[in-house]
């Protein structure tokens, strides 16, 4: 019990977040609890105001005054507890402790030693105003139980020890009460410290709560604005900013530019390696591109394998134009990705706000557009943007939708074009060719349409159309060769093997009549696919050609190496070919040399007698142009084969007598 008392009346400063709120409440209270003390001082100094007694009527209330006018003025000072530690809070907890008894021991002697001086009347106001301190101090320190308790404590004791004895016990009856009250005080200070403590406890346990949740909302909201991938801004963080600087109506001109770059080949390398290479790709590349970033600019993935920069700034868009020759440069470096050497190109498009009042949104889409035209170019590229390409695109839009229509309208038709046997003339095979007769808005050029089918995906469905069509007309021409073209991306598809084997084989054809046509621009890009399908079909029985060879780069030692059979001169070689000129002695060793490799020549695009004559006598192996047969509907090709059968072999003897 005893035990129990002592650790109620015991300073305890070890919580330091109590500790602070118990500061906080009694600078609020003290100065409060001082200015009680200065009026109950004054009360009891005029009550027994007396000029043979100034120093205890007069001076020791006048001290007990200024002092506790002090202390309140030095405790108003304090009431903002940011200002101290939790050592400086510790002192003054205790301090306040000991300096509460010191008052209440002095404002009690004082009392006990002023009584004899008072009649009946002020005796009885004596008690009052002590028992009366005593009450308003306790619940003044209510919060701090250590120093209310020691009040009560030593007011307690002093006033039984004096009150009890003193008018022979006439006063016995207060000295009870006030022990009573003072018991009961105890428990009310004791009660009310327990419930104060579990307000903090709790006001405090909520604060950490909100710091948490407030924590956690940042981390959300950092997550949903990263890339997890490249730890790069992902595009809603982009559009954040874009949204921040379309707020800003007064942007002066050239002090915005976007650059778009969209990856070539990811796609190839997702599908062969895998999409943790790609996964890798994005994170090397991120990082390569990182380090170029100038401290103006914020660089984005704005998609699986599109990123976005934007440059603020005065003199943005040429900074733009500089750091995307840089960044396509970058791009196109190899990367070194789990033992595996990985490549892609990157198609960039550039926008700013060259005019006034451009929107920073519009600027993004600006980008976007430029990028696509790089693309549709050919890709591989920078790009800054033109109104010309959003009408372009319009435009492509437009056919794009066409397209998807005219397939399920049966608007496409197939022609063919003969092959013959640069020899003897005699037709050897056919290339089929596209054609959009029934398009409602007019016959289109089929290289245009092609482009387009092809950025947008829709040559997959336009060149199996083609390929069933072509091996149905060509069931019944049974010794005559059927060549088809293949787009580059169709060739990028993982099912395009799958697709065509499984069309001749619908259509009854043997693969070996099937000549497939790519061009070169996809061997470049993709050598080591390039090889392996171009295997496979050649497992099937098919034989693969290349296309309008010579437009590129390729030397043909090199198409050895991919197994083309044939490949084909494209057309614009032969022009201005005369006899005697560099045409000519460039064609012959072009001949001389696929010959060599094992590969046979057809050339393209022979319009006249001299060039096929030409081409003839360097040894080129087919032919196939206008001078021959334009491309035909399949009733027209029959006919003409039939005629070219029936009369080939008198031109043969002819020109065996020539
Ligand atoms: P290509 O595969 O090189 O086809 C040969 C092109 O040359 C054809 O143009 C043909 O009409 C044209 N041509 C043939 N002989 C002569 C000639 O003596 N003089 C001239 N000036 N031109 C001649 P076309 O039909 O306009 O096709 C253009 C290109 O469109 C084709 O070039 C091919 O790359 C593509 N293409 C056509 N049909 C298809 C198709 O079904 N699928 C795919 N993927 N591409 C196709
Ligand atoms: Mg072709
Ligand atoms: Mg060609």
């Amino acid at each position: 019990m005893f035990r129990a008392f002592a650790s109620l009346l015991a300073v305890d400063v070890g919580d330091t977040v109590f500790a602070r709120a118990q500061f906080r409440e009694f600078c609020k209270q003290l100065p409060l609890l001082y200015m009680i003390l200065v009026c109950n001082a004054l009360a009891i100094a005029v009550d027994f105001y007396s000029q043979d007694h100034l120093a205890e009527t007069v001076l020791v209330p006048a001290v007990i005054c200024g002092l506790s006018i002090m202390r309140a003025f030095w405790w108003l000072q304090r009431a903002d507890d940011d200002l101290f530690s939790d050592a400086e809070i510790a002192k003054h907890i205790r301090r306040t402790c000991n300096v509460a008894v010191i008052f209440a021991i002095t404002f009690n002697v004082w009392g006990m030693w002023i009584y004899e001086l008072g009649d009946a009347y002020e005796r009885g106001h004596l008690t009052f105003f002590l028992a009366l301190t005593q009450v308003s101090s306790v619940f003044c320190l209510m919060t701090m139980r250590a120093a209310a308790l020691r009040v009560v404590l030593s007011s307690t004791l002093l006033f039984i020890s004096f009150f009890l004895w003193v008018d022979d016990g006439r006063m016995a009856a207060e000295t009870i009460v006030l022990f009573f009250v003072s018991i009961g005080m105890v428990a009310v200070v004791r009660r009310h410290n327990i419930d104060f403590y579990d307000l903090i406890r709790s006001q405090s346990d909520l604060r950490s709560r909100k710091v948490e949740a407030e924590q956690l909302s940042e981390e959300n909201r950092k997550i949903a604005l990263t890339d997890p991938l490249s730890g790069l801004p992902n595009r809603r963080q982009m559009l954040a900013r874009l949204d921040e600087l379309d707020a800003h109506a007064d942007l002066q001109p050239d002090t915005l530019a976007v650059m778009f770059i969209d990856l070539d080949g990811f796609k190839d390398i997702n599908d062969t390696h895998g999409h943790q290479a790609g996964d890798a790709l994005i994170v090397a590349l991120a990082k390569r591109l990182s380090k170029f970033c100038p401290p103006f600019a914020m660089l984005a993935r704005v998609g699986g394998d599109e990123f976005a920069i934007l440059l603020e700034g005065s003199g943005a868009i040429a900074k733009a134009r500089s750091l995307a020759r840089r960044f396509e440069e970058q791009i196109g470096l190899p990367l070194r990705v789990d033992r595996q050497v990985l490549q892609v190109g990157a198609s960039i498009g550039i926008a700013g706000n060259d005019e006034a009042g451009l929107q920073a949104h519009e600027i993004l889409r600006r980008a976007d557009t430029a990028m696509y035209h790089v693309k549709l170019s050919g890709k591989g590229g920078v790009a800054s943007y033109s109104q010309s390409f959003d009408e372009g695109r319009l435009h492509r839009l437009a056919i794009e939708q066409e397209i998807g229509r005219g397939l399920a309208n049966d608007e496409f038709e197939v022609v063919y074009q003969p092959v013959v046997d640069a020899q003897t003339g005699s037709f050897v095979g056919a290339e089929a060719l596209v054609r959009w007769p029934r398009r409602p808005g007019g016959e289109l050029d089929p290289q245009q349409f092609i482009d387009i089918a092809e950025a947008t995906g829709q040559i997959h469905p336009l060149g199996l159309f083609v390929l069933e069509r072509a091996c149905r007309d060509f069931l019944g021409l049974a010794d005559l060769k059927l060549s088809v073209n293949v787009s580059p991306s169709q060739f990028q598809d993982p099912q395009f093997e799958r697709n065509v084997l499984d069309t001749v084989e619908d259509c009854g054809i043997p693969a070996e009549r099937l000549q497939l046509e790519i061009t070169e621009g996809y061997l470049l890009a993709r050598p080591d696919r390039a090889i392996a399908v171009i295997a496979a079909f050649k497992e099937e029985g098919m034989s693969v050609a290349l296309d309008d060879f010579g437009t590129g780069f390729t030397s043909i030692h090199y198409l050895r190496t991919y197994g083309f059979s044939h490949i084909k001169i494209d057309k614009s070689l032969l022009k201005g070919l005369r006899a005697d000129n560099k045409v000519a002695t460039l064609l012959r060793g072009t001949i001389y040399l696929a010959d060599g490799l094992d590969m046979q020549v057809i050339a393209e695009g022979v319009e006249t007698q001299l060039q096929a004559q030409i081409l003839r006598e360097a040894g080129c192996h087919m032919m196939q142009g206008y001078y021959f047969g334009k491309p035909m509907p399949i009733g027209q090709f029959v006919r003409a084969y039939r005629t070219n059968r029936r009369n080939i072999p008198r031109v043969v003897e002819l020109r065996q007598r020539a």
